[in-house]
């Protein structure tokens, strides 16, 4: 029997706890991925805190899966062992629903969830879906290549599908594991980049990254300096802070955009005549390519910057990332630092 090391939940709240398991078998549509690096995201607390209905337990989490493949499942026809392979969020859909006839796959009504509905990346080895994989470019070191496939696919997507266009202003809100590849990205993208954060801290690593402007929050009233500066035709809010977006609406330029790509529980306070004066609106977003962007941050030089850690520290990076002490993403990599 060939046995592996795996982090696991045994029930909603629970600590992490290093287990001895046997290696699982891909069925004939799954490989064997042998996990190279995983990054930890705020998603992963869903199975830690249990957050959702209905989760099964014992459950290993990690949704940003960057591994290579050690067996194939019979049906495979694209992939080949020995290749590197990343999974994200999306852990597999049904093929079947409306969603998925009309090739919306991350709608899917019937959809898996790495790490959250499966066994996820915290392990020496896991089981995916041969739908749900990725190919990751040889050129990437696989502990940066991991946090794109969550923070890297949300942030670069979002911009990409807004209505911001190369030369307009965007802000980027909060400079933390989504902030600080957002702000990579609007540059990348040709966009004037506009960072809000609380306090002067951030200012050098932001400058450090190309934004054109940095507005300290604490001090400054940042709609309004937005306004100052024409107006933000996307404005795209990492952080997790209800009061702080509400303020930002008006400094939408006509048109602009308001994307969250957060996990929020707060609510927001607005007048809605903010929206009506310039069109203005708000949305949210979860999607985007995984591929798109671990091609797009090979192309423009994008990396996430990484905190490593050994699986066997997977507590320790947890707790650091809730309390946002962790700069800026954590990732576990087997086999040690
Ligand atoms: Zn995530
Ligand atoms: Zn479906």
């Amino acid at each position: 029997m060939r046995s592996m090391k795996a982090i696991q939940i045994s029930s909603p709240g629970n600590d992490f706890e290093l287990v001895h398991k046997e290696v699982p078998k891909p069925k004939e549509n799954e490989v064997l991925i042998k996990v190279e690096a995983c990054g930890m995201c705020h998603g992963d607390s869903i199975v830690k805190e249990g957050r959702f209905p209905g989760l099964q337990y014992p459950r290993t989490p990690g949704h940003e899966v960057v591994g290579i493949i050690d067996q194939l499942g019979s049906k495979s026809k694209h992939w080949k062992e020995g290749q590197r392979v990343g999974v994200g969020w999306h852990g597999g859909h049904c093929f079947e629903c409306p969603a998925c006839r009309s090739g919306e796959f991350g709608a899917c009504v019937d959809s898996s969830t790495t790490g959250i509905t499966t066994d996820g990346g915290y392990a020496e080895f896991m089981i995916a879906r041969m739908e749900a994989l990725n190919s990751v470019p040889s050129s990437l070191d696989p502990v940066e290549a991991a946090p794109l496939l969550c923070a890297g696919r949300t942030t670069f997507g979002a911009l990409q599908n807004s209505v911001a266009k190369g030369g307009d202003l965007v802000a980027i809100h909060g400079l933390g594991g989504l902030g600080h590849l957002g702000l990579q990205f609007a540059i990348k993208l040709g966009f004037e980049t506009a960072v809000l954060s609380r306090g002067k801290e951030k200012e050098a690593l932001a400058r450090k990254l190309g934004a054109h402007h940095f507005i300290d929050t604490n001090t400054a009233d940042a709609a309004k300096e937005l306004m100052n500066l024409g107006g933000a035709k996307v404005i795209l809010c990492t952080a997790p802070n209800g009061k702080a977006i509400s303020e930002l609406v008006s400094g939408l330029s006509r048109d602009g955009q308001m994307i969250i790509v957060t996990y929020i529980n707060e609510m927001m306070q607005f007048s809605p005549a903010n929206l009506m004066r310039g069109s203005r609106s708000i949305s949210g977003w979860v999607g985007g390519d995984p591929e798109d962007a671990l091609r797009f941050s090979v192309l423009t030089g994008v990396r996430p910057m990484v905190e490593v850690f050994p699986l066997e520290q997977a507590a320790l990076a947890y707790e650091k990332m809730m309390s946002g002490k962790v700069h800026f993403r954590a990732v576990l990599k087997m086999g040690g630092r």
